[in-house]
C-alpha cells in the first residue's frame, strides 16, 4: 500500500483528500502542521508527501527543508497562491513538483501517481546510465548522445545541462538551480543563458524543436524533462 502524508491545516479539504485517496487504496496520514508533520514523517515513513505552503506554525518550505534533511520521498506542494516565487523556493528546498490551488481530485491524484511512479522506478534501476526516449539515447557514462543512428555533438555546457534534466526525469528543475549548477551564478536575469541553451539542445535532440516533446518549459519557473 502506498502511504500518503497530507499536511494542510484546511479540514474541508483535509476530508477530501482522505476520502479521495482511500477510495484509491492509498494509506493515509493527515498533519494539520508542520510541527505534526514532521513527527509524523519519521513515524510513518510515506511514500509520497502532499504539503499545503501556508501552515499555521510554519512556512511549508521549512518542513521541506526539514525532511530534506534526511528523506527523498517525493514532496508534491499544494500552494494557494499564484506567486511563483514561493513555489520555485520550494523547489529549491527539495519539493518534486507542485499543484496550485484549486486543483481537481483527478489532476491531483495524476501527479501523486507521477511522483510516486519516478522514485519506484529510481528505485528499479540504481546507477542507470543509459537514458533511452524513442527520438535518442543518452549514454551518461559515456558521454555519448545518439539520434537516429548518428552522433549528436553536444558542448561541454549542453552536456551538463542535458545531464542534471534527464537524471531527474519528470521532475520540475527550477531555472536558479539550472543555473548554479551549469554557470555558477543565480541571478534570475541570466535566465537568457538557459533559453538559448535550451534552444540548442532541442535542435539537437527534438524532431520538432518548436513543439518539444522532452525537453519541456515551464514558465517562469524551469524545465523538465520527460522521458
Ligand atoms: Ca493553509
Amino acid at each position: 500500500m502506498t502511504r500518503v502524508l497530507v499536511v494542510e491545516d484546511d479540514p474541508q479539504l483535509v476530508r477530501a483528500l482522505i476520502i479521495n485517496l482511500q477510495a484509491r487504496q492509498y494509506g493515509v496520514d493527515a498533519a494539520p502542521d508542520g510541527t505534526t508533520a514532521l513527527r509524523l514523517a519519521a513515524a510513518r515513513q510515506p511514500d509520497v508527501v502532499l504539503l499545503d505552503l501556508g501552515l499555521p506554525d510554519m512556512d511549508g518550505v521549512d518542513v521541506i527543508k526539514g525532511l530534506r534533511g534526511w528523506t527523498r520521498v517525493p514532496i508534491l506542494v499544494l500552494s494557494a497562491r499564484q506567486a511563483s516565487d514561493e513555489k520555485v523556493a520550494a523547489l529549491d528546498a527539495g519539493a518534486d513538483d507542485y499543484i496550485t490551488k484549486p486543483f481537481s481530485m483527478d489532476e491531483l491524484l495524476a501527479r501523486l501517481r507521477a511522483a510516486v511512479r519516478r522514485t519506484e522506478e529510481a528505485r528499479l534501476e540504481p546507477g542507470t546510465t543509459l537514458v533511452e526516449t524513442a527520438d535518442f539515447t543518452i549514454d551518461l557514462l559515456a558521454k555519448r548522445a545518439v539520434r537516429g543512428g548518428l552522433d549528436v555533438r553536444l558542448t561541454p555546457t549542453e552536456w551538463h545541462l542535458l545531464e542534471i534534466l534527464v537524471t531527474s526525469p519528470g521532475r520540475l528543475i527550477t531555472q536558479k538551480h539550472l543555473l548554479q549548477e551549469v554557470w555558477g551564478v543565480s541571478q534570475s536575469n541570466k535566465t537568457n543563458y538557459l533559453r538559448v541553451y535550451m534552444a540548442q539542445l532541442r535542435r539537437k535532440l527534438e524532431t520538432d524543436p518548436s513543439h518539444p516533446r522532452y525537453l519541456i518549459t515551464e514558465p517562469g519557473m524551469g524545465y523538465r524533462f520527460e522521458g
